[in-house]
């Protein structure tokens, strides 16, 4: 029987760089997005045939802004995945999007590509939020990207939201949940607002900022995550992950994938890939990709196989993540003791033979993560 493989396509580009964003992604000229598009399909194209042992499930387009591409390029990279992958199981197919790329042209390609999800990166519905983050669109803008995505049949609609934003507060924050709820999304993300080391965030809000005193408290983080749970738990939005809801049937099936460890091939610029127990990925270098995206001798960056402690470690941290948590027979001779002990402390709990975090547990994850991996 074939195996199931996720695949992950890189798009590293965008309009401009937000002001809290260190994923590997910045702006480039019309030339530049070519050339790599042509350089994707020719890694792909060099490719060793999968098709006997894998069959794909889910195909993920992230960045980046991927909605810079237009359509035909999109097109193109799928036509390539199809010629290379068995692809006739695929389930879930899709595009992170930014409000203000995105056309009705580009919506029927994603379509005709076989695109079947869209993920908007709105993450504030607060248009001076939305300023202070450095991102290129407002509110209303995003509303006619959601708008038109609707028109063009797409029915599986994630948004991607930020709490903990620099003088934000519990209410400006509800009225940015409020908006979006009116839209009935299938999926909403709701992550806390993270100061990444090297951007201009860092040097405003980090440790040695000068208005560092404008992030919320800890206690103000833990409140906004506890109301976003209620309130979009009351609007019939399941948390499955620790910032990830969906309504009944919509839960992200590629991002479950990666918390169970299920087997990607990341394609693209710095891609990650998770094959058997190798992780490997390819350059973060633009040059070399564009001259070396079909030797995979050059392209790749590093390569590390796992042993069964590390694979352990990773089922830990990352099954943990998710609602139902992970199952206590296939770690409990690895770290049972220090489980237990987090049982006692309230901060994890078993059911049904699974342990999962409590509510308690959910505050001081890292805590819990870093305690259990001791
Ligand atoms: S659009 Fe996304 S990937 Fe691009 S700079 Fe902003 S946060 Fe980063």
């Amino acid at each position: 029987m074939r195996r199931d493989l996720e695949l992950y396509i890189h798009i590293p580009f965008c309009v401009k760089k937000c002001a809290y964003c260190d994923f590997l992604s910045g702006p480039a000229d019309e030339e530049t997005m070519e050339y790599y598009v042509r350089a994707l399909i020719r890694e792909i194209e060099s490719i060793e045939s999968m098709k006997e042992m894998y069959r794909v499930v889910t195909v993920f387009v992230g960045g980046g802004t991927p909605s810079v591409l237009g359509g035909e390029q999109i097109e193109r990279i799928f036509a390539a995945l199809r010629e290379k992958f068995a692809m006739e199981s695929v389930r879930e197919v899709t595009i992170e999007a930014n409000p203000g790329t995105v056309t009705r042209e580009k919506l029927k390609a994603y379509r005709s590509a076989g695109i079947n999800r869209i993920s908007f990166g709105l993450q504030s519905a607060n248009n001076g939020e939305l300023k202070q983050l450095g991102r290129i669109h407002t509110y209303e803008e995003f509303l006619e990207s959601y708008m038109l995505a609707r028109e063009e049949g797409f029915d599986n609609i994630n948004i991607d939201l930020i709490s903990a934003i620099p003088n934000q507060t519990v209410e400006s924050w509800k009225s940015t949940v409020d908006r979006i709820l009116k839209l009935q999304p299938e999926h909403i993300s709701a992550y806390s607002l993270i100061v990444e080391e090297g951007t201009p965030f860092e040097k405003m809000y980090g440790e040695d900022g000068n208005r560092k005193e404008e992030l919320p408290s800890e206690e103000e983080e833990r409140l906004i995550y506890q109301k976003t749970k209620k309130w979009l738990q009351e609007a019939g939005y399941e948390r499955y992950e620790i910032s990830n809801y969906a309504k009944k049937g919509y839960a992200c099936r590629h991002n479950l994938g990666y918390w169970e460890r299920k087997e990607y091939l990341g394609l693209g610029l710095g891609a990650s890939s998770l094959i058997g127990n190798v992780r490997f990925q390819n350059t973060e270098e633009m040059k070399t990709y564009l001259k070396y995206s079909d030797d995979v001798r050059k392209r790749k960056q590093n390569e590390e196989v796992l042993t069964k402690e590390e694979e352990l470690e990773e089922i830990i941290f990352l099954g943990l993540r998710k609602k139902d948590g992970i199952s206590k027979k296939e770690v409990d001779f690895f770290c049972g003791e220090q489980i237990e002990k987090m049982i006692c402390q309230g901060f994890l709990e078993e059911k049904d033979g699974n342990i999962r975090l409590t509510e308690r547990g959910i505050d001081i994850s890292n805590y819990v993560f870093a305690e259990i991996l001791a």
